[in-house]
């Protein structure tokens, strides 16, 4: 006898059998019908598809093992911990910065218990949020004062709202930037409620075309890190030093969105040659924003840091109640700028900068114990490779890395990363020259068995 799509039942009468009925009961209404149509639905892409299906009896209590089973899976959470083994440390869509476990823990007992968020210990009166950490920017930068709020677009669009407002913008068009996930700065400014006076070329802007678009409109004259791109060859912008005194004589604003802050001198490590913060507030711009969980290797935010009065300003905007950050990020982030205190050492013990300063000898011994435990058929190989910092932090710079290659006859590329992915905790490598590469330089020790385990599972 021939199944057609007429013997596939209605999902609202069929709810009514004994069986199903009383999943309703247990779990809801809702779920019940949403896993019955996926059943139902497969069974009818097969008839559809020329198949002939096997019924299965729809009120019998098997059937309803199957649907609770489907409500069940649907309900656990999935767990979402990957491997990063893309060779990119901060990696937006992977979540950037790996905490620290001294920041895991503070943010684990800010949620646990009361804090004295807003709260004076001395005076048992009112006190200034974020207040710890805060007070830790500003001696690791020298800032007069500092606020934290979401991240660095929020930094970014409450000083300018705060300060702009209604008023211009100098930027150079060589500074323009879009990173990825829609942050483009020109429309920032556009929400912030100030005007953009673009100064410049592409590839030059001189002191002079600053000082010629100033004019009793401008507010604000704003830098921003160039992060994901390099113009090379023929350039040229202001130094800070000649901006802020500019800025100075037109009582201006100097303010630099610089994304991945760092707040140590990795260039002294041979790690890239970018400013720090302090460095760049000692020439004279007034505020600087940055991110915390870039280079700072800490929790998502949004650092300003800079000169009091201004701070003050931003702090006392309606804007900035609806930007704040939450106890727990306050915390974490109070904590990871403690590592970069004596007796810490950041190199060591915030984990963005460790992966960075991890030698490379180092992580070919690790790519060596993983490959001594894997064998089969697929052919795994120790290579060179260069690895990213990413999150718009040294573009150009490629980090000096070990990867594991993988390949397998008969299986693509494509493929194999894909199983990496299916496998219990996800690996996710990237793909060069028809391999998956592996790279050690954006894992940690501790994700060793993980990456072991999901190279057994590809050899059956
Ligand atoms: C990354 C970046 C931002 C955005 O930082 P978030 O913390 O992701 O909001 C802003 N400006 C620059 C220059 C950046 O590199």
């Amino acid at each position: 006898m021939n199944v057609t799509l007429r013997d596939l039942p209605q999902i609202q009468s069929l709810i009514q059998a004994k069986t199903l009925a009383a999943l309703v009961e247990r779990y809801s209404h809702a779920e019940v019908t949403d896993a019955l149509r996926t059943q139902i639905q497969g069974l009818r892409d097969a008839l559809l598809a020329g198949e002939q299906p096997d019924l299965p009896d729809f009120t019998s209590g098997a059937f309803a093992a199957t649907i609770e089973a489907t409500i069940v899976a649907r309900r656990t959470p999935p767990s979402s911990g990957v491997v990063n083994a893309t060779g990119i440390l901060i990696h937006t869509n992977l979540g950037r910065a790996r905490l620290a476990p001294e920041a895991l823990h503070a943010a684990a007992e800010a949620g646990e218990g009361a804090q004295a968020l807003e709260f004076d210990l001395e005076t048992g009166k009112r006190g200034a949020r974020g207040a710890a950490a805060e007070q830790l920017v500003c001696q690791l930068t020298g800032a007069e004062a500092a606020l934290v709020v979401n991240n660095c677009a929020a930094a970014v669009l409450l000083a300018l709202t705060a300060l702009a407002r209604g008023r211009s913008v100098i930027a150079s068009r060589g500074e323009l930037i879009e990173i990825g996930g829609s942050y483009r700065l020109p429309d920032v400014i556009a929400q912030s409620g100030a005007q953009l006076r673009e100064v410049g070329a592409t590839n030059r802007t001189r002191l002079s075309d600053y000082v010629q678009a100033v004019d009793a409109e401008t507010a604000v004259l704003l830098k921003s890190h160039a992060s994901n791109f390099r113009i090379v060859g023929f350039t040229g912008a202001p130094t800070r030093s000649e901006l802020a005194t500019l800025a100075r004589e037109r009582d201006l604003v100097l303010m630099e969105d610089l994304g991945s802050g760092i707040l140590i001198d990795l260039a002294a490590q041979g790690l890239g040659d970018e400013p720090v913060v302090a460095d760049i507030l000692r020439s004279g711009v007034d505020l600087v924003m940055f991110s915390g969980d870039k280079l700072l290797g800490g929790p998502q935010a949004g650092i300003i840091a800079g000169r009091a009065d201004l701070v003050a300003r931003l702090r006392a905007h309606p804007m900035f109640r609806a930007l704040r950050s939450d106890k727990m990020t306050l915390a974490a982030l109070a904590a990871t700028l403690r590592l970069y205190l004596p007796p810490h050492d950041p190199l060591r013990d915030v984990p963005v900068l460790a992966m960075l300063a991890t030698p490379v000898a180092e992580l070919r011994t690790r790519a060596e114990a993983i490959v001594a435990q894997v064998e089969g058929p697929v052919e795994l190989e120790i290579t060179d490779s260069a690895a990213q910092v990413g999150a718009g932090a040294m573009p150009e710079r490629d980090l000096q890395s070990v990867a594991i290659a993988l390949r397998r006859e008969g299986q693509s590329a494509d493929a194999l990363a894909a199983a990496l992915r299916g496998a219990q905790t996800p690996v996710i490598g990237r793909i060069h020259a028809g391999r998956v590469l592996l790279d050690m330089r954006s894992t940690a020790p501790s994700d060793t068995p993980a990456i072991v385990s999901a190279l057994r599972a590809l050899c059956p």
